[in-house]
């Protein structure tokens, strides 16, 4: 039997069983194991790691382990300063468009209603959700761990725990996305972008009273929605503006 040490940092330590968190614990293993494969047997999606250094040394995931490493194990954590060694992955996708798993319909309401760009489909399978990820370059959100242990899935968010507000603000935090976000830009059905509309091209389509009270119009052309800043905008936008205070 051989052994190694590793130790976790930051949120990854979440993944661990609470005994191993913060400190150094030690693994048995036996014959060729990779440390991408140590590490998901340990709780922590690949996708959620950054960067390995055995015994100081940067490595990839391919990585097999020695009897006698010590393995750090680094989240995706922008700040940290990790430009001399190699990281695991490209820089995060320059224009970030996300796929989301079933059961988090919630959360891609309120992505969308921020403007950012959120596939989603509830039929869709875990090898559907991975194959749209790859061909659209779409980071994948889900709560199941599972789904981002699949070799194939390069990019990928956890959501943890947490009241809607939370997960998105932890999600828009992560990528630094606050430049990106342009409130009530995108149709909340379909996840195309609106478009704005002159009152008098749809009149006959708004209600009387909506007509009375509001000017301004956008229209998704793709499921052929009018939206107005009526009391459904006014809900959404409370949630909207926690996200971001
Ligand atoms: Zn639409």
């Amino acid at each position: 039997m051989s052994e190694v040490i590793f130790r976790f940092y930051e949120e990854l330590n979440d993944f661990l069983s609470p005994r191993r968190r913060k400190r150094d614990f030690q693994v048995g293993f036996k014959g060729r194991e990779s440390v991408k494969d140590m590490i998901e047997a340990l709780g922590a999606p690949h996708t959620e790691v950054d960067l390995i250094l055995v015994n100081g040394k940067s490595v990839d995931f391919g990585y097999i382990i020695q009897n006698g490493d010590r393995i750090s194990v680094y989240p995706t954590f922008e700040s940290l300063d990790i430009k001399d060694v190699t990281r695991l992955r490209e820089v995060p996708l320059r224009q970030t468009r996300f796929i989301a798993d079933i059961n988090i319909r919630d959360i891609v309401k309120y992505m969308r209603a921020l403007g950012l760009d959120v596939y989603y489909d509830a039929s869709l399978l875990p090898r559907e959700i991975i194959r749209i990820s790859k061909r659209e370059n779409r980071t994948i959100l889900t709560k199941s761990r599972k789904l981002l242990k699949f070799r194939d899935v390069t990019h990928g968010i956890f959501i943890r725990a947490g009241t809607t507000v939370e997960q998105i603000r932890g999600i828009i935090d992560y990528l630094s996305l606050r430049e990106f976000i342009e409130p009530f830009s995108r149709c909340l059905q379909c996840n195309k972008p609106l478009v704005r509309v002159s009152k008098e091209r749809i009149l006959e389509r708004i209600p009387p009273k909506t007509r009375e009270f509001y000017d301004e119009y956008s229209y998704c052309k793709t499921c052929d929605r009018i939206y107005w800043k009526g009391t459904h905008y006014m809900k959404i936008k409370k949630v909207v503006d926690e996200i971001l205070g």
